[in-house]
């Protein structure tokens, strides 16, 4: 499932394709995909912006005159195995291309815009300026974990809040921190030496300002790695990403830890599958450690 570094690799490598475009209108295949609001009634405009927030995507929509006007924003959420593929020439529509958008380049030549998914949950929205806080999901997103909006007052207090969940269902939560998912979920425990299903009220505040460092770290490594392709995640192009080759438990189960050796394993937390090592990320916390 895209996460934070997949969705914004991918607007990255869609952005000096898509801006300048023009969309002149949309094929919809399956309807399911797609929610529309009532005032957006035509889809044309010159793309002018793409942006992310979390896991969903956003292509801002103007109008083609001297006084641009902001008209309408296409969004998008991949969840599972949805992709956003760009063509700069005819190809029929693939099997799960669910919509297709038509552009055109300023010499008036046809590109296209699909959006592809095998699983579909996926979702694209066609909405008005502004019009993505109607959208429950994006209107309840917490703090962008690389903006300097993410304090660490605000993560204490949200680990305060949430006393008795579990860590890992703490920064899978997209209220309190965006665009987290079980892969950098797991990574960032790892590395901050967190076992996932310890309790937010067992983590001293240094833990807590580790785990929040730990994140931050592979957030950015996973972006600059251009995410993590296991089957299904590709870029705008069709890329794939590398950072699978960098994680050190997600996925790995059964081989030696990096740091110490240890059989890294997988188990269920919060309902998710989790994997850990059980000696770099002890289950007790330090005072049942020490009393041992
Ligand atoms: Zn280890």
């Amino acid at each position: 499932m895209p996460e934070l570094p997949e969705v914004e690799t991918i607007r990255r490598s869609l952005t000096p394709l898509l801006l300048g475009k023009r969309v002149e209108g949309l094929e919809v295949y399956n309807p399911g995909v797609l929610i529309e609001y009532s005032n957006v009634t035509v889809v044309t405009g010159i793309i002018f912006a793409l942006r992310r927030r979390g896991k969903y995507l956003l292509i801002d929509l103007r109008e083609g005159t001297s006084r641009p006007k902001h008209l309408s924003t296409i969004m998008v959420h991949f969840r599972m195995t949805g992709k956003l593929l760009y063509k700069d020439h005819f190809e029929d529509v693939a099997k799960h291309t669910h919509v297709r958008f038509y552009l055109s380049d300023t010499l008036g030549e046809m590109c296209y815009l699909d959006f592809n998914d095998v699983r579909r949950f996926g979702k694209v929205w066609l909405l008005p300026p502004g019009g993505e806080s109607m959208d429950p999901g994006f209107a309840g997103l917490g703090p962008e974990p690389l903006s300097a909006e993410w304090t660490a007052a605000d993560f204490l207090a949200q680990i305060k809040h949430h006393p008795r969940s579990t860590v890992k269902s703490l920064l899978l939560n997209q209220e309190v921190v965006a665009g987290i998912g079980n892969i950098y979920c797991d990574e960032a425990l790892f590395r901050a030496g967190i076992h996932p299903a310890r309790q937010n009220e067992t983590l001293s505040e240094e833990e807590v300002l580790n785990l929040q460092q730990a994140v931050r770290e592979v957030i950015a490594e996973g972006i600059g790695h251009r995410g993590t392709s296991f089957s299904d995640y590709v870029d705008g192009l069709g890329n794939r990403g590398n950072f699978q080759l960098e994680l050190r438990v997600f996925q790995q189960e059964g081989k030696a830890c990096s740091v110490c050796g240890t059989e890294i394993e997988k188990i269920r937390v919060s309902g998710r599958g989790t994997h850990f090592c059980p000696r770099c990320q002890p289950r007790l916390i330090d005072k049942e450690r020490l009393a041992r």
